[in-house]
């Protein structure tokens, strides 16, 4: 059949939008299955818990409940700020049967101890005491009273009796606190627990420690990291399956003059770290790992945090000098 040349134009313009209209039609339907249009929607939930401001993101609306339910229960059995935690039991007693999780963590403080050569340790508690850093009452201490604080610490005061759970103190006056790891944990715990209720897609900032599990309606999840001196963004992370944690000298200290006195103490010389780091970000497989990492790295210093980050698989390290 012959067609004028003015039916034939409209023939290819008719069939050039109607293969357009099939194509984005597959695309939206393509899509729509995988994302259904109803649940585009993004549920944000905080809560103040273990000392800090949690957000919760998620496609899912109960994301936020489970997790804070998690983060709560973790709290209740590490914070050394709740009298009846097993924390606090065991520093007032010395030795004391706890639960598995605790068990759990105080074993892996004292792994990381070992591997960062005594950088990281959570017999730490009396030196934080010291400095006035648990009460917010800071003060400079005499060298004698560093010096004798420095005796109650080390990872061969504390034994773990592994058949029976028990953690036990070598000597009176051995202290532990957890607040350079349980965050981290706490953030395991609660991706553990959206995973078992089928949810994979969710964002928890713990003030500023994250884990981003999943994506968002597929794309990355992406986080702002903030300047140690300024309050401005320093940078973003994309993140996906993964935890990322800051240590830095602005988030706890105070000042003499010009002098910085911040929160993370180096176990060597019972002071305040001073390696010429102001803020560090660990990026690892897990909140436990980047938690204590973070930390570590921000004690040790630029140098060490390479044969450091050499003993682990997948970490990564974002240093502010
Ligand atoms: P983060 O903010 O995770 O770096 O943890 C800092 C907190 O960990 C401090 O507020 C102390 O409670 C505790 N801490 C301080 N220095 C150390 C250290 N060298 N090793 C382990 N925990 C520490
Ligand atoms: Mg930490």
């Amino acid at each position: 059949m012959a067609f004028s040349p003015k039916i034939r134009r409209y023939l290819v313009v008719f069939l050039i939008i109607g293969w357009s209209l099939a194509l984005f039609n597959s695309a939206l339907r393509f899509n729509s299955l995988r994302y259904p249009l109803k649940a585009k929607q993004l549920y944000r939930d905080n809560r103040l818990l273990m000392g800090t401001f949690w957000e919760v993101t998620s496609p899912n609306k109960q994301a936020g409940a489970i997790v804070f339910s998690e983060a709560s229960r973790i709290e209740q059995l590490l914070s050394k700020y709740i009298a009846t935690s097993e924390i606090s039991r065991l520093n007032r007693l010395g030795k004391l049967k706890v639960s598995a999780d605790t068990f759990y963590i105080i074993k892996k403080s004292q792994e990381f101890c070992r591997l960062t050569q005594g950088a990281f340790d959570i017999s730490v508690a009396p030196l934080v005491d010291l400095w006035g850093f648990t009460n917010q009452k800071f003060r400079v201490p005499s060298d004698d009273k560093i010096r004798a604080v420095l005796k109650l610490m080390g990872s061969d005061k504390i034994i773990l009796h592994e058949k029976d759970s028990v953690v036990e103190f070598r000597i009176p006056g051995t202290r532990i606190d957890l607040g350079a790891i349980a965050k981290g944990f706490a953030l395991d715990c609660a991706v553990k627990k959206l995973k078992e209720s089928k949810i994979d897609n969710c964002l928890i900032n713990a003030g500023g420690q994250v884990y981003a599990l999943g994506d968002k309606f597929g794309q990355t999840w992406k986080i702002a990291i903030r300047g140690a001196r300024k309050s401005e963004i320093a940078g973003t992370l994309e993140l996906k399956n993964k935890s990322a944690s800051t240590s830095g000298d602005y988030q706890q200290y105070f000042l003499i003059g010009n002098k910085r006195y911040c929160h993370i103490l180096n176990p060597k010389t019972g002071y305040p770290a001073e390696s010429g780091i102001s803020s560090v970000t660990v990026i690892a497989d897990s909140g436990l790992e980047a938690d204590a990492l973070s930390t570590s790295v921000f004690v040790l210093g630029k140098e060490k945090a390479k044969e450091l980050a050499a003993k682990f698989n997948n970490l990564e390290i974002k240093i502010t000098e």
